[in-house]
């Protein structure tokens, strides 16, 4: 179908009709159709709901047999999660950390809870990760490598860290972000809050980098209600990581000693347990979710003027949201393709306002994120829910 524009918020509307059915869709629902209840009633019954508890346990260990990280520590929600990574990695104040502009503001908000200052990179095109290649022209540039780690010459802060994050489920280049990091010192924290399930050349999100993280909020492709994991492969750190999360206190069964400033971010039984029960369900909610892409990818294939974004290569994504891309030229439909969307009960989400724009962080340094800005005003995320299978079974 040719398509100069005119037509395509209907055009949209009634592919995504053809895909959800009628009536008032959300972006994307919890579905509680396991042994929610069963382990919600278990929990109640033995007296465990808040920071002691057999759930967190058995939540931690299926979480690192689901990822294969060798560790796994469970807390009240992934921006604590990223928190205490990004403290784990030895990020200091007055540090600047490398995150991408286009994402959710959380990532930039654990950079600041560690006095450090997020400084904003660009994504690629197509995959919409960081971009390597030019990240490590961009640190040419402005950094050198000095005593091991890289400097910012402009600023005259050290470049602690790199944040990869996994947007809408699909896992960044990973080899060539780690080779950049490997060249300049950086250490690698990877904010998978979107990404569990997916994998890259089979290693799961988030056990690439030193560390990585994940959400289990309620939009998230399993919740917990509010929660969030730590994963990494290094024993030293997953024991710090437990420390520093259950206020720095030494073990003992009533003294209460601390020997550091702790954080009280432990995740509570009772979530943990909703959590185990999420975990069983998420191979049945990745099938879902892989179904649910081909049916928007057959319902948008007669319309041109924009594309479904697809796993990368070597990749097997969640799909956590399903995402529309315009084409250039087709940018200045956005605004009326959510109006006439949202007027229909579709609940259509365009990307986040990018993060070098957001009020807090409009003076952080940040290279020109000429890509971030213009796949900022050209996706849409669709409904995504593992409910909208509902409709059709
Ligand atoms: C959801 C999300 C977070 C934060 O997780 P919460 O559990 O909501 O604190 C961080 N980064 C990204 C990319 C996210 O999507």
């Amino acid at each position: 179908m040719g398509n100069d524009g005119s037509n395509l918020p209907e055009e949209i509307v009634r592919a995504i009709r053809q895909v959800v059915g009628e009536g008032d869709k959300a972006l994307h629902e919890p579905v509680f159709k396991g042994r929610e209840w069963d382990y919600l009633k278990e929990c109640l019954d033995s007296g465990y709901v808040s920071s002691v508890g057999e759930f967190v346990t058995r939540f931690e260990r299926a979480l690192e047999e689901y990822t294969g990280a060798a560790h796994a520590i469970a807390v009240v929600n992934g921006t604590a999660a990223l928190h205490i990574a990004l403290l784990l990695a030895g990020v200091e104040a007055d540090d600047e950390v490398l995150v991408p502009a286009l994402g959710f503001i959380a990532t930039a908000n654990a950079v600041s809870y560690c006095g450090a200052l997020p400084h904003f990179v660009d994504c690629e095109p197509l995959g919409l990760g960081v971009d390597a290649a030019r990240l490590r022209d961009y640190l040419g540039d402005i950094a050198a490598r000095r005593n091991g780690v890289c400097v910012n010459r402009k600023t005259g802060r050290v470049i602690r860290a790199l944040v990869p994050v996994h947007l809408f489920g699909h896992i960044s280049d990973m080899d060539a972000l780690l080779a950049v990091a490997e060249e300049y010192g950086l250490r690698v924290i990877e904010d998978a809050a979107e990404a569990l399930g997916s994998v890259r050349h089979g290693r799961h999100a988030g056990t690439w980098g030193q560390l990585g993280i994940l959400s289990f909020n309620g939009n998230k492709i399993i919740t917990t209600g509010g929660g969030g994991a730590i994963l990494t492969d290094d024993e030293k750190l997953a024991a710090r990581a437990r420390h520093l999360t259950t206020t720095a206190k030494e073990p003992h069964p009533w003294r209460y000693r601390h020997d550091e400033v702790g954080y009280n971010f432990r995740m509570p039984n009772i979530n943990a347990a909703l959590g185990y029960a999420q975990l069983e369900q998420l191979p049945a909610f990745l099938q879902v979710k892989r179904r649910l892409f081909s049916r928007y990818e057959e319902a948008f294939s007669p319309l041109s003027g924009l594309r479904l974004l697809e796993e990368p290569g070597g990749c097997r994504s969640n799909y956590w949201l399903q995402t529309l891309v315009l084409n250039e030229d087709m940018a200045a439909w956005q605004e009326q393709i959510l109006e006439h969307a949202w007027k229909q009960g579709l609940m259509l989400r365009p990307a986040w306002e990018l993060l070098n724009r957001q009020i807090p962080y409009r003076h952080m340094p940040s290279m020109p994120v000429v890509v971030a800005e213009s796949l900022q005003q050209r996706i849409i995320n669709l409904p995504s829910g593992v409910v909208q299978e509902a409709a059709h079974e």
